[in-house]
C-alpha cells in the first residue's frame, strides 16, 4: 500500500505538487472477526450487507469471500448472521453445535 501511495504521489500532477490525498486502509491489518466486531459494535445491518463472488442475488456460502464472511460471524458468536451453507460448513470444520 506504501508502494501504491508513492506511485500515485509521483505518478499524478497533484502527486508531484505534494496535494495527493493521503491513502489509507484502516481495516487493512484486522482480522475478519475484528472487523465484524467492530461492525457490530458501531450497529451496522450486518444482515443487510453481501460478500459473494458469484454475484448471485443471495450469497453461496461456498466461494473464498462467502467462507472468510461466515466463518468471522461464527468466530464472533453471531452464527445466525452467517448462510446457512457456511455455518453448517464451520460446525463441520470445528465440530462447534450452533
Ligand atoms: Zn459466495
Amino acid at each position: 500500500m506504501a508502494a501504491f501511495g508513492q506511485l500515485a504521489n509521483l505518478s499524478s500532477q497533484v502527486g508531484l505538487e505534494g496535494k495527493a490525498p493521503k491513502l489509507v486502509a484502516p481495516l487493512v491489518k484486522d482480522s475478519k472477526a475484528d472487523i465484524v466486531r467492530r461492525a457490530l459494535q458501531l450497529g451496522v445491518s450486518i444482515q443487510e450487507t453481501y460478500s459473494c463472488y458469484q454475484g448471485e442475488e443471495l450469497p453461496c456460502g461456498l466461494c473464498d469471500s462467502c467462507r472468510l464472511r461466515d466463518r468471522a460471524l461464527c468466530e464472533v458468536g453471531r452464527p445466525d448472521l452467517a448462510t446457512q451453507i457456511g455455518r453448517s460448513i464451520y460446525n463441520l470444520e470445528t465440530g462447534a453445535s450452533h
